[in-house]
């Protein structure tokens, strides 16, 4: 332990934009505990809370994490910034935290707000017939009906995000001849609702492949519609190339000033090529460079440990990040290789109660302890690695002194 790392996070903390709500606290931290709404009626108002427990450093043995010192502190809070952090004053009149961990609220890099049946009636997932193409079948059939109600299910949906502590998100959002522009539109209205304590960038996503259903006019529209990527799906196996769908994306990207974050699940060959060829396209368009994502990409897991090293060192190279999931069971995410490379790795949960999953949580913490428990990751080895700041722990975030943006959350 050393005084450096204790100014870090102290300083992290209060440079750190913290909005009022913006603050996710431990699981304990139960509603009733909590003062109401009514209690918080604007995030400009002065606050201040005692008893609120923060991260102080580390406590070692022989150089190896162990634990981490935390101590109480009095936090006050303006305009819905973090003014001040003091000494705790158990008798100070102010909001009780009652002891329980502060943290910057969590990000959720990967889900699809704008189709869920979250809110809704609970439905079974459906038996997958005929790949992802089958699903495109089965989306063209059901989402006239899931639009009618979306604005409402993705606000339902947010909710339980910020339940869990998260305070923003990168959507996808469908944008394809069915649903057209509309299901963008829903869901930026229920963003509109919620612009006081929830934030979002979002992926315009040709869900039905870019040429396999002719998206190209409403993705070249939804570009110029306040979204912030342009996505994608497996090129191969959906739109049968994978230059010509690369190269439109990229196209549409550089034309808009957007970044790119396409999901990719293909495993084999051309899943390895659409990777290579993005990393290609990235470095001819250097623009591109920290704004480009992969999503899924479980070729990665796949790959020999010589090929697997080579992409990592490509992808870190050209700064194109992986947002995974962190899936289990037959397929391991090489994250730590990853690491190794400076690959940016984000997460999130990407379907909550869908057609495609109903086993969505809507928690990032989950994610992380899933990532924690899969590569069996000690805390030390997690810590030290700046790139992690994309994963929602804070330690993380603090060891690469990055100022956090948090959108305030009113709910825990
Ligand atoms: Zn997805």
């Amino acid at each position: 332990m050393n005084i450096q790392d204790n100014i870090s996070r102290k300083d992290f903390l209060k440079n750190a934009t913290f909005a009022m709500g913006g603050l996710a606290v431990s699981k304990g931290f139960s509603p009733e505990n909590l003062p109401s709404e009514n209690v918080f009626p604007s995030t400009k108002d002065k606050l201040s809370l005692k008893n609120v427990r923060l991260e102080t450093g580390f406590d070692y043995e022989e150089g190896e994490v162990i634990a981490t010192k935390t101590a109480l502190f009095l936090v006050e809070i303006e305009n819905g910034k973090i003014t001040n952090i003091a000494p705790n004053q158990p008798n100070a009149k102010a909001i009780d935290a009652k002891g329980h961990l502060m943290l910057p609220s969590f990000r959720d890099m990967h889900i699809h707000l704008d189709k869920t049946f979250y809110g809704d009636k609970w439905q079974a997932i459906r038996k997958r017939t005929n790949g992802v193409k089958g699903m495109i079948a089965l989306e063209q059939k059901i989402l006239p009906e899931l639009l009618k109600t979306s604005t409402y299910k993705a606000e339902k949906l947010i909710e339980l995000l910020q339940s869990k502590g998260t305070g923003f998100a990168r959507s996808h959002v469908n944008i394809e001849p069915t649903s057209k522009l509309q299901s963008l539109k829903n869901l930026q209205k229920a963003l509109e609702n919620k612009k006081n304590s929830f934030g979002a960038e979002l992926v315009a996503f040709p869900q039905h492949g870019v040429f396999y259903t002719d998206s190209v006019p409403y993705l070249k529209d939804a570009a110029q519609m306040d979204i912030d990527f342009i996505g994608g799906v497996d090129p191969f196996t959906i739109d049968g190339a994978i230059e010509k769908t690369i190269d439109f994306t990229v196209q549409l990207a550089l034309d808009n000033n957007k970044g790119i974050d396409i999901h990719l699940h293909e495993s084999g060959e051309s899943g390895l090529k659409t990777v290579e060829y993005l990393i290609e396209k990235v470095n001819e368009n250097p623009v591109l460079k920290g704004k480009t994502f992969v999503s899924h990409c479980f070729v990665l897991g796949k790959l020999e440990k010589t090929k697997q090293e080579e992409i990592a060192g490509k992808l870190g190279a050209s700064q194109v990040g992986i947002a995974s999931t962190i899936p289990i069971g037959s397929l391991i995410m090489p994250i730590p290789t990853l690491y190794k490379y400076n690959v940016k790795v984000v997460t999130g949960n990407d379907s909550i109660i869908d057609h495609w999953n109903t086993y969505g949580t809507g928690s990032v913490l989950q994610k992380a302890n899933l990532m924690a428990i899969i590569l069996n990751f000690y805390y030390q080895e997690v810590s030290k690695l700046p790139q992690a700041t994309y994963f929602p722990l804070m330690t993380k975030a603090i060891n690469n002194g990055q100022k956090l943006e948090i959108k305030p959350i009113s709910h825990f």
